[in-house]
């Protein structure tokens, strides 16, 4: 009792039990110990949830558990209470409680974190599913190590009539074609050391950017591939569309660069001879002189000839290449169109040049473009004379076979070298033996174009020094 409550035992022999009792529940606990005393039993001290508390000598408060007995001595009756300190248990209850509490809030607070967490978790993947999904013109391609897909999703999946569940699984390689395999496989293992890759493929006959994203796992190691397929074919038909506008431009550029030099160096001969001859003529006044001025005013009309020529086949050529020029198909006499390009061409005529026309068929009715046909025989046949010497023939032949009709033009000029033969239609384009006889490189490449307008073919034989023959088929 010193101990506990700091009274000696004399102090407390004689006084009533509630000395020990804390003053507020003095007066309850005399009523309850004459309850006691009446109906004695041994019982803890105390109701249920109750806590008991002693008072010391000193004032100060403690919690006590007491139990209480009695017994009989000469009929008289004792009580015997057993009072524990128990500041120490109940400490360590509160203390226990409070942590029990405290646990339980923070279980609380966890729990509502992870409620807040996946729900934000579900929002942000529905989020890349819905971005993933409506990705415009291209494909969002997750794969594994294997190359085989894990995830794929966009707008684009759609073109190659699959879903993104449908490739789950499959080899990404299989949705290519074989000739890139061996470019993405290299591009694949450049991502794996670390450096993103982009190329860019046809799928499908469109173009698609591919780039090549590594997705490192827990090991830091590229575990995943991420190809982001973008289609690129407008961009890139725009740019087709934009290069052959540049390079037509460029074309026209160097043709008509090519035009001032070939205009101011082809010009210059028949002009020149044109000057000469008028001079001429006016000296020669005698009546006598008729013969001299003949041959000048011949000089002056065969310049003169030469010169629209080189200015025809730059008007065709101007055409052309505009695409200025639509065939209009139509019954055509072959013979008539014939003797006309002889005629037209006459005034190339060298001495003793003649034209022979060789035709073996009953009718001279074709189907075809009269003004095409016409153009291609003046190019041919003017060539013919051009390229071959005075006293020389050239023949025009026209054959009528069931789909086609085949024309000839052949001549015993001086022929093309062979190392010349293969770039002979190309524009501008002059064999090594022309020396000075006048020309632009034009003509040919015109009549090829205007072969292919009538959906026909134009073909030479030719032996340097012996002749040259032009065949042009052309359908009906
Ligand atoms: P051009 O006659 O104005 O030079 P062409 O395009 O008509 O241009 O002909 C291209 C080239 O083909 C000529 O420069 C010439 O070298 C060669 N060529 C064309 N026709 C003949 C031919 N009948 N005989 C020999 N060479 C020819």
């Amino acid at each position: 009792m010193t101990e506990l409550f700091g009274y000696e035992r004399d102090e407390m022999l004689g006084n009533r039990i509630e000395m020990l009792v804390p003053t507020s529940a003095k007066d309850k606990h005399v009523a309850l110990r004459d309850g006691f005393m009446q109906n004695p039993h041994s019982r803890p001290m105390g109701l249920a949830n109750s806590e008991l508390r002693g008072a010391r000598k000193d004032g100060s408060i403690f919690p006590v558990e007491v139990s209480l007995n009695y017994f009989f001595q000469n009929q008289d009756k004792y009580i015997l209470g057993l009072v524990t300190d128990v500041t120490e248990r109940v400490r360590i209850e509160n203390e226990l409680k409070a942590t029990k509490s405290n646990l339980y809030k923070l279980n609380e607070e966890l729990e509502m974190l992870v409620i807040q967490r996946t729900a934000e978790l579900v929002k942000s993947q529905q989020l890349y599913e819905m971005i993933a999904k409506n990705f415009p013109d291209g494909i969002i391609n997750v794969l594994n190590e294997d190359f085989n897909y894990i995830f794929a999703a966009g707008r684009d999946l759609k073109k190659f009539n699959v879903s993104g569940e449908d490739l789950i699984g499959i080899n990404y390689l299989d949705r290519i074609d074989s000739k890139y395999h061996a470019e993405l496989l290299k591009l694949f293992n450049l991502v794996k050391e670390g450096t993103n890759q982009s190329c860019t493929i046809e799928l499908l006959e469109g173009h698609y950017e591919l780039n090549i994203v590594g997705i490192k796992g827990s090991s830091d190691r590229v575990e995943r591939f991420l190809i982001v397929e973008i289609n690129v074919t407008k961009q890139k038909e725009l740019q087709e569309e934009q290069f052959k506008a540049l390079e037509k431009e460029r074309e026209l550029g160097e043709m008509k660069s090519r035009f001032v030099s070939m205009a101011s160096h082809e010009f210059r001969t028949p002009l020149s001879a044109i000057l000469s001859s008028a001079s001429l003529i006016e000296k020669y006044e005698e009546k006598e002189q008729q013969e001299k001025r003949l041959k000048h005013t011949a000089r002056i009309k065969s310049s003169v000839t030469n010169l629209t020529g080189i200015l025809n086949d730059f008007l065709s050529f101007d055409k052309l290449s505009s695409n200025a020029i639509e065939s209009c198909i139509e019954e055509v006499n072959i013979c008539e169109v014939i003797k006309y390009a002889i005629d037209e061409v006459s005034a190339f005529k060298k001495q003793g040049q003649k034209i022979l026309v060789s035709f073996e068929d009953e009718s001279c009715i074709i189907k075809t473009d009269e003004k095409i046909v016409k153009n291609i025989l003046l190019n041919l046949l003017s060539n013919g004379l051009k390229y071959s010497g005075s006293e020389s023939t050239v023949e025009v032949s026209v054959k009528l076979l069931e789909d086609v009709v085949v024309l000839k033009v052949s001549d015993n000029g001086i022929g093309i070298p062979e190392k010349d033969q293969s770039r002979l239609f190309e524009r501008f384009f002059r064999a090594d033996n022309v020396s000075n006889i006048q020309g632009t490189g034009l003509g040919l490449n015109i009549v090829k174009k205007y072969a292919e307008i009538l959906n026909g073919e134009i073909s030479f034989e030719s032996k340097e020094g012996i002749g040259t023959t032009f065949t042009v088929v052309l359908p009906q």
